[in-house]
């Protein structure tokens, strides 16, 4: 048969979403590109042996032990709470309970994740942009105009990848209660962030939709394990539709050993704020830097000459960053990770030689 004549158009002509790790596949050894935390899982989290496990059977497909645990965490009832393979399940399966092919459309806000896109595209559902300001903040006008099309879902990625800024969160709050369809607000990066979760503020507002991961400063990124925050009538819709094992035995024992190191991941977060603002200051001193955007973010997007060329001569050195600098609204920029003190100095002097 062909292949090709039995796809759906849509996978058909996907473009997938592109990794860090797909775009890098040489050796390196300063992994600045994908926003992982440099300083690792949380300290001495070990799993029981395999026997105890009991890893013949089936995972509990509630994770009510892990659930439990995280509800204490973020002061919310357990009802509200959803967890899935990492976030990139969470954002699938909204697109496949709450949008219908062909038909519905939804919001994004570029330069943004590109996880909204791929999945939107998976799925069949059209995306409408509403691009951010120049200052990547939010367009007004052009979301008040976006609402009256009705959009099924609007993602507000914030802190946002790849800018790192997080938006006013008034602004924001009033916005989330002007849309008509529901409102996705990825927090990823919110715990690098000074600005508070909305987490909190879930059961006054029935179409928030909260996302945060497990992935980012938990620094279990290898674990996949997202959450979901939403009103118990959401929660239940995604419970329904999940596979019904998606976490396994191995993901939730060692998760909620890892939820107890609380002290021991703020102190890294702390770490990686502070490390944030050092290399900030120092971007900002290159003669070719013309913009370092603050950042709420465990990232730095950094404008800067050349920034093509510095890509791939800082890889050749084994020092890795992501490449934004050809997209349209991030032209001539790089997305810098915060790594450890060392790695962060190896960039710094790693770009003094390229001549940034
Ligand atoms: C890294 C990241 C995630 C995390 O995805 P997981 O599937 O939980 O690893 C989600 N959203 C954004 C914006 C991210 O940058």
């Amino acid at each position: 048969v062909e292949i090709d004549r039995l796809l759906r158009p849509n996978i058909l002509t996907l473009k997938p979403y592109s990794s860090a790790r797909d775009e890098f596949k040489g050796q390196a050894d300063v992994w600045l590109d994908a926003n992982e935390n440099p300083y690792g899982a949380p300290p001495d989290v070990s799993l029981p042996n395999a026997n105890g496990l009991r890893l013949h059977r089936y995972p509990d497909p509630y994770q009510r032990a892990l659930k439990q645990r995280v509800s204490e965490l973020k002061g919310l009832p357990v009802d509200h709470i959803f967890l899935g393979n990492g976030s990139d399940e969470c954002i699938d399966l909204l697109f496949r309970a709450f949008c219908e092919p062909g038909k519905d459309h939804v919001l994004t806000m570029p330069p943004t994740y590109g996880m909204y896109t791929v999945s939107a595209n998976i799925n069949d559902v059209e995306i409408r942009e509403v691009p951010l300001t120049p200052d990547y903040t939010l367009d007004d006008n052009g979301l008040q105009k976006a609402f009256a099309e009705m959009p099924k879902l609007w993602f507000v990625c914030n802190p946002n990848n790849p800018t790192g800024k997080a938006f006013d969160r008034a602004a924001l709050l009033a916005t989330v209660a002007e849309c008509p369809g529901l409102v996705v607000v990825d927090e990823a990066y919110a715990d690098f962030s000074s600005s508070e979760s909305l987490v909190k503020l879930v059961p006054y507002y029935p179409n928030l939709v909260v996302l945060q991961t497990f992935s980012k400063a938990w620094g279990m990124a290898a674990v996949r394990l997202g959450m979901a925050f939403a009103d118990p009538e959401i929660i239940d819709v995604l419970t329904r539709i999940k596979p019904p094992y998606n976490i396994g035995t191995l993901q939730q024992t060692y998760a909620l050993e890892a939820l107890q190191k609380t002290d021991a991941v703020a102190d890294r977060v702390k770490k990686i704020i502070e490390e944030r603002a050092r290399l900030a200051d120092a971007l900002a001193t290159l003669p070719t830097v013309e913009h370092v955007v603050p950042s709420d973010a465990n990232f730095l997007l950094v404008k800067i000459q050349d920034a093509g060329r510095l890509y791939r001569e800082l890889a050749q050195q084994g020092i890795v960053v992501r490449n934004w600098s050809e997209k349209p609204h991030t032209l001539g920029c790089l997305r810098i990770t915060i790594g450890t003190p060392a790695e962060n100095d190896r960039l710094l002097q790693a770009l003094k030689v390229l001549g940034a």
